[in-house]
């Protein structure tokens, strides 16, 4: 297993989307950071280091798993990509890992990243700790209320979590925070962006980073199945754990791919997080890319029950391959994404994230083909509140 991508360059814009919509300041950065990762995955040592830690440290590969008691219920065979047993119980870690180790090798001594409900956070503090690096995260002083578990996880780890006191103190205004702190500290500061989004190169360092889930799940089921699956099936938020598993069927025609997104109460009621399935073309985070945005181009606040899909944009890559017709895009709403994660936990004793729960709905009300893949993206302790709530 190789843990980085091999494409000739960093692209900047996927068709339309992607570019730096940023302060001139940041261009320079930028421009490094491409730089660097254009020689930092094609260097040998830099690969090694990364997969030794991603499988002694973070457990990959992970295990492709056939659920069969979920495979009974769907009406046909249907693998998960375990990114659930992971350490940190998500596939963000791998992003964490790569940025972190990445911003070592350019000397940045200090790394900074905004968090909502706190998943990225705590994996960039965790991948911090490891690697003894300086770790600041932005996160709104009302996401700090809601996910006090989170907070306190992050300054376990020895993060300094900067409480954001502005707006609706969401997840908006701590990346309005973290781009001010990366304007004046860029010299020694390296931001660990958690999805991907934002201005180039990060939409294709992101996917780079998460592209261990689908080249292992290719190699996985190909073994254990004796052929690839009709459809390849992931949740979207910002989109990095969809991307990092598409790259790898991207070029197998015959694989269907299917990308869900957030209803939230219905993309009819207009509060939802379903960008690519409704949403005009905008920019936002530094990218022109599919947004929720009102008629003067202000973006609109999104709307899930799950926390990782509460987001208002998607990755460029993701609105370029909607466009093209290579990936089909859906929403599902809260309601059905819940009802999924308790049948799934009964039928196969595993909680799953509210996030992949919109994936395994999709699966169920989406009946066709022999063979499904589908990237079980985290584990859902962290989300038994948010359903126990709804009773
Ligand atoms: C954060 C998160 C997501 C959404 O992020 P993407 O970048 O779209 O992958 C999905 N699943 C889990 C478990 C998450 O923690």
């Amino acid at each position: 297993m190789t843990a980085v991508g091999t494409r000739p360059g960093v692209e900047r814009r996927f068709g339309p989307y992607g570019g730096r919509y940023v302060p001139e300041t940041l261009i320079p950065a930028l421009d490094e950071l491409e730089r660097e990762w254009l020689t930092a995955r094609e260097d040998p040592a830099f690969g090694s280091e990364l997969d030794a830690l991603l499988r002694d440290y973070a457990g990959r590969p992970t295990p492709l798993y056939l659920a069969r008691r979920f495979s009974e219920a769907a009406g046909r065979p249907v693998y998960l990509k375990r990114e659930d047993l992971l350490l940190t119980g998500a596939h963000k870690i791998n992003n964490a890992l790569g940025q972190a180790l990445l911003a070592k090798r350019m000397g940045k001594r200090r790394v900074i990243a905004e968090t909502g409900a706190g998943q990225h956070g705590v994996a960039t503090a965790t991948a911090c700790a490891l690697l003894g690096l300086e770790c600041v995260v932005y996160m709104g002083t009302e996401d700090m209320r809601r996910q006090r578990p989170n907070v306190e996880r992050m300054r376990l780890l020895g993060t300094e979590v900067a409480g954001v006191d502005a707006g609706a103190r969401t997840l908006k205004e701590a990346v309005s925070a973290a781009i001010r702190d990366w304007v004046a500290s860029v010299e020694e500061t390296h931001y660990v962006i958690g999805s991907a989004v934002g201005p180039a190169p990060f939409p294709a360092i992101v996917r780079d980073l998460n592209r261990p889930i689908g080249d292992e799940a290719r190699a996985q089921v190909l073994e254990a199945a004796g052929r690839l699956p009709d459809r390849v099936i992931a949740c979207v938020g910002g989109g990095s754990n969809a991307i990092g598993t598409f790259a790898a069927f991207l070029a197998d025609d015959e694989v269907e791919l299917v990308g869900v997104e957030a209803g939230g109460d219905g993309v009819a009621s207009g509060r939802h997080g379903a960008p690519l399935t409704t949403g005009a073309r905008g920019i936002l985070h530094g990218s022109m890319s599919a947004v929720l945005q009102d008629v003067d181009g202000q973006i609109v606040e999104a709307h899930s029950v799950s926390a990782g899909l509460d987001y208002p944009g998607s990755g460029p890559e993701h609105a370029h391959l909607r466009d093209t017709g290579r990936v089909r895009y859906e929403a599902v709403d809260d309601a059905d994404a819940v009802a999924a994660f308790r049948r799934f936990s009964k039928l196969e004793g595993i909680i799953p994230a509210l996030e992949p729960a919109h994936a395994l709905a999709w699966v169920l009300a989406n009946p066709a083909g022999e063979l499904d893949l589908v990237t079980l993206s985290g584990r859902g302790d962290k989300d038994l509140s948010e359903v126990l709530a709804l009773d």
